[in-house]
Order: structure tokens, then C-alpha cells, then sequence
């Protein structure tokens, strides 16, 4: 495995993998990385010789300054868990400058609608800065295929809308999302959850299970108010919301069609941190 820190050197190792002719496979993250990214990494490995991860917290992204002043940072431990992949994996952590230059600020998107729901409506700017992070990393060594997670399933098809959008030619790929065997989505933020958190946490897929499960029989409605009494009596999280959506284009489900997907989406606090999870329907 490599740890690089500029783009010079980036660059340079990206020249030397096309003048042997090989692809070049993309996963981005924020680091403290976990089983949710190697799933990542694993599938891009089997398309490509070699991949670049990077690690970047990206300050755009964040609408909350002590989620970003939080944010788990932990790029030796990151380097040591990627320590088995030897010279197909390559780290790319650069600095805040080597990515923004000087202006550290969101370019404005539009994603068709998109990015004023959930996500996007209760983290403002949020889809910009991922946008913007994104548009500065791919256009650095351009890789034919970046790979996402399900996990960040409204992220993915803003990232599909951003290649378009800024006619790159890179492949965009989404993954399913990696679990704990209880049941909880991987993410960094559960390293910031105490142990009675961590027992709690689970109760988020398994009322996203529940929501699969009357799909067939109930409305979206009916559904979305059993799981709003169900965080109602749970103490201990605190749901921020939960959605039914077209998996295409994020509008939230009135009348169910039978050619249609849906998935069901939902944020919920314990504690400060906020944690996300969905779910196919059908
Ligand atoms: P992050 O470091 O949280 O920005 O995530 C980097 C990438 O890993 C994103 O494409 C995420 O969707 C993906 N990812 C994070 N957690 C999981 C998970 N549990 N399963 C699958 N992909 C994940």
C-alpha cells in the first residue's frame, strides 16, 4: 500500500499505471475507515489492477462545525487496516490546499431536485460540497470507475447527476451497504458512540426491516406513522426523518405503482450523532 499527499505525486503514480496500460479504480472517503469501505475497495479490485482511496474530511460537506471539528481523523490506523492490500491500493490523504488551493468554498449544483431532499434538506449546502470535493478529486488523475456506497444511497445519485453534469467520463458504480451482524450500517460515526449507544443503534434496521415488511399491505403513510410512534416510546434516539422514495428520482411515495422501486430512508440522533440508513422496498 502507498500513503501519498499530493497531487504531484498522485499524478506521477497515475502516469506510470496508464503507460503500462492498466485502469485505474476510485474510493472515496472521509478515513477512519471501517469493513463498510473495504467492501468498497474489494469490488473495485476486482475490476481494476490498481485503486486509489482517498481520504479527505471534507470541510464543504459539513453544515455543522463541530460535526467536522469531531469527525473521527485516524489516517495511521486507516494506513495499518489497508497495510494487507500492498501496491494495488494506493492512500491519497491530501491537505485542505493541495485539494481547494485557496478558496475553500462549495460550487453551486443543480441536481434536478435532488439535493433539497432529506439530506439535502436538513444538512443545507451538503450536496454542493460533496459535488464540489468530488469535481476537485476526479478531474486530479481522472479513474475510470469511482465506486460508492448504497449506505449514502442520495449521495450516489448526486455523484451519477455530477458526472453527467460536468461530462466527465468516469464510471459510477454503487455498492450494497456493509452491516454489523446486529444489523447496524457500518459508518465512522459509530467510533464516536458509547457502548449503551452501540446496544441501541441497531433498532434503526430493524425498524427499517419493519417498514419493508408492510410495504406490500400498507400505505406510505400508515408506515411512516408507526415508525414515527415506534422512535416516539424508544428512548434513546431521536428520529430526524423517515422517507419512502422513488429510488430513481427521491420523490417521496403518495401513490405506490407497480413498475416503480422504492426504498425508505432515515436519519436518527443518538445523542449528538447522527446517524443514516435505507433500505429497498421492493
Ligand atoms: P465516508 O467515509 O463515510 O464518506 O464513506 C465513503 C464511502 O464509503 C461512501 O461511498 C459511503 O457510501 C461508503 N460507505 C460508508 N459506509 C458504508 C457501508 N456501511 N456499506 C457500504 N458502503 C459504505
Amino acid at each position: 500500500m502507498h500513503l501519498i499527499y499530493s497531487k504531484k505525486e498522485l499524478q506521477d503514480l497515475v502516469a506510470m499505471i496508464r503507460r503500462k496500460g492498466q485502469s485505474i479504480g476510485f474510493v472515496p472517503t472521509m478515513g477512519a475507515l471501517h469493513q463498510g469501505h473495504t467492501s468498497l475497495i474489494v469490488e473495485a479490485l476486482k475490476k481494476h489492477p490498481v485503486v486509489v482511496v482517498s481520504i479527505f474530511v471534507n470541510p464543504t460537506q459539513f453544515n455543522n462545525a463541530q460535526d467536522l471539528e469531531k469527525y473521527p481523523r485516524t489516517l495511521d490506523q486507516d494506513a495499518q487496516f489497508l497495510s494487507d492490500y500492498k501496491d494495488r491500493v494506493v492512500i491519497y490523504a491530501p491537505s485542505t490546499r493541495e485539494v481547494y488551493k485557496n478558496t475553500v468554498q462549495s460550487t453551486p449544483y443543480n441536481f434536478e431536485g435532488i439535493e433539497h431532499v432529506m439530506e439535502g434538506e436538513h444538512r443545507p449546502g451538503h450536496f454542493d460540497g460533496v459535488g464540489t470535493v468530488l469535481n476537485l478529486l476526479f478531474r486530479q488523475f481522472m479513474p475510470d470507475e469511482a465506486f460508492f456506497g448504497e449506505k449514502d444511497y442520495q449521495q450516489l445519485l448526486i455523484v451519477k447527476k455530477l458526472v453527467s453534469i460536468e461530462k466527465l467520463a468516469i464510471k459510477i458504480t454503487g455498492c450494497p451497504i456493509h452491516r454489523q451482524s446486529d444489523g447496524l450500517a457500518m459508518s465512522s460515526r459509530n467510533k464516536r458512540l458509547t457502548p449503551e449507544q452501540l446496544k441501541v443503534a441497531p433498532f434503526i434496521y430493524a425498524s427499517l426491516q419493519m417498514a419493508k415488511k408492510r410495504f406490500s399491505t400498507k400505505s406510505a403513510l400508515e408506515i411512516k406513522k408507526m415508525i414515527e410512534q415506534g422512535y416516539a416510546q424508544h428512548e434513546g434516539l431521536e428520529l430526524e426523518y423517515f422517507e419512502i422514495a422513488n429510488i430513481k428520482n427521491l420523490k417521496p411515495l403518495s401513490r405506490k405503482r407497480n413498475n416503480q422501486k422504492y426504498r425508505a430512508f432515515i436519519a436518527v440522533f443518538s445523542g449528538e450523532i447522527r446517524l443514516i440508513d435505507n433500505i429497498a422496498l421492493n
